[in-house]
């Protein structure tokens, strides 16, 4: 029955309920964890033979003869730019190979920009003053985390399925020169699993912006993460809509096979404009000689092509599916009706994303941690911790067990639905 059209008494017996429900999971003495938007075991051991696919002196050459073992290329071995060329639909040419990190590519990104500004702006960002970025929240916590260390003042703009809110985003770019990006994962969002409508997208390239020096982060992280084979969402090519409107030097795009092959062990990649691209090689020639090439061609060797590398992401499927499920199952089985929850159910990506009733997710974070099980800390999904209803709850099913992230989402239920009734009981 829903908690809301509950009478008083009706309530306080559920309540009562879940108090004893809740003591006994507490006596378990659980330890588990759901915070973790990280692969699980089994999905790392699909991908142990990488290890083993670089041994001799010819693994090591590239196809332009680069003995990659070496010093030298600052912009990635031509066979991975060609694999990611495949895989993201992206000209070679406007590819970046890095490190292991694509956060690490975004954050020099913002760096660069403070320190020497963008093609198209005539200063530094640093020197325009007050600078500020667009963020669709909820969204990732460590884009918030880059604006706040360089000072970037952050303004929400509310998400829904088909990505930001873009007559706010519209209106906001267009009269605020001060404005100078917005962070944008464009499909299967963390934490909602959204992918940006083709609609959102082309707005995003066409629209006016007051900063000459605007740039749009298209952290596509999730780009070819697919749960279901059958139902795989389809993300719009920024890079086509933006030749079309003549904004293609507004984007810079970021992906990485953090979740296709070792997170913190992978290769990332960023992509822009031929003057962009430019801009950035004579800034990074400064910073590195080159990055890791034997990771890159261990990569290469390893999938081979793009198609291998979307067989592999349904191998991986097969292992995350089945959590994704757990998930599901357990929601709508403790908590369809109640009035006191909803959640997202995505195609893709590493997340779901529970909303409990206004005001109730501190409470029920607390409860959970009390009863043993660690969620993301919630606010966490918006600048500057500040979630304005305390409602978002970023789930990770990927890196418990099956046989802990049911338990884990056991608890969670109760705890949602106690701190719902406690909430819904003080303001009768
Ligand atoms: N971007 C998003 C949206 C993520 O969720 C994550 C990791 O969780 C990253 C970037 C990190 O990527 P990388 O490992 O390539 O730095």
């Amino acid at each position: 029955m829903n908690y809301f059209q509950m009478s008083a008494e009706q309530l306080t017996c559920e309540k009562n309920k879940l108090e004893t429900e809740y003591e006994c999971l507490k006596r378990r003495g659980l330890s588990l964890d759901l915070s973790r938007g990280k692969p699980g075991k089994k999905q790392l051991d699909i991908v142990m033979p990488m290890l083993t696919c670089v041994t001799e002196y010819e693994d090591c050459v590239s196809e332009n003869g680069t003995d990659c073992r070496n010093y030298g290329i600052i912009d990635g071995i031509p066979e991975a730019k060609r694999l990611f060329s495949e895989l993201l639909g992206i000209p070679m040419k406007n590819i970046i190979v890095g490190g292991n990190s694509s956060l690490n590519m975004m954050y020099d990104s913002i760096a660069r920009a403070m320190l020497y500004g963008v093609v198209g702006g005539d200063r530094p960002w640093v020197e325009q003053g007050k600078i500020k970025f667009l963020c669709p929240a909820p969204g990732y916590d460590r884009h918030f985390t880059i604006c706040e260390s360089f000072g970037i003042e952050m303004i929400p703009v509310k998400i829904s399925s088909t990505g930001p809110d873009m007559d706010t985003v519209e209106a906001l770019v267009a009269s605020d020169p001060s404005i100078k990006g917005i962070w944008c994962c464009p499909k299967y969002s963390n934490p909602d699993g959204f992918t940006y409508s083709d609609e959102t997208v082309e707005r995003l390239a066409s629209m006016k912006t007051a900063a000459p020096d605007f740039r749009i982060m298209w952290d596509n992280a999730y780009a070819v993460h697919e749960i279901y084979e059958d139902r795989a969402d389809e993300l719009a090519d920024i890079f086509e809509l933006s030749e079309k409107y003549g904004t293609d030097n507004r984007v810079f795009y970021f992906a990485s096979t953090s979740k296709i092959s070792f997170p913190g062990s992978g290769v990332a990649i960023m992509a822009a404009s031929d003057d962009n691209i430019a801009q950035i090689k004579k800034i990074m020639g400064a910073q590195t000689i080159g990055h890791d090439k034997i990771n890159q061609i261990r990569h290469v060797k390893y999938f081979k092509s793009a198609a291998n590398v979307k067989e592999h992401m349904m191998m991986l499927a097969e292992v995350i599916r089945p959590k994704f499920e757990i998930v599901g199952r357990v929601l709508s089985s403790e908590l369809d009706g109640t009035g006191v929850a909803t959640w997202n159910e995505p195609n893709g990506g590493y997340f779901v994303s529970l909303y409990t009733a206004k005001g109730c997710a501190k409470r029920t974070y607390q409860l959970c941690r009390e009863a043993g099980v660690t969620l993301t800390n919630v606010g966490a999904t918006y600048p500057y911790g500040n979630d304005p209803d305390d409602s978002n709850i970023r789930i990770a099913p990927t890196f418990p067990s099956e046989t802990e992230l049911e338990e884990a989402m056991k608890v969670l239920v109760v705890c949602v639905k106690l701190a719902a009734a406690e909430k819904i009981l003080a303001n009768m």
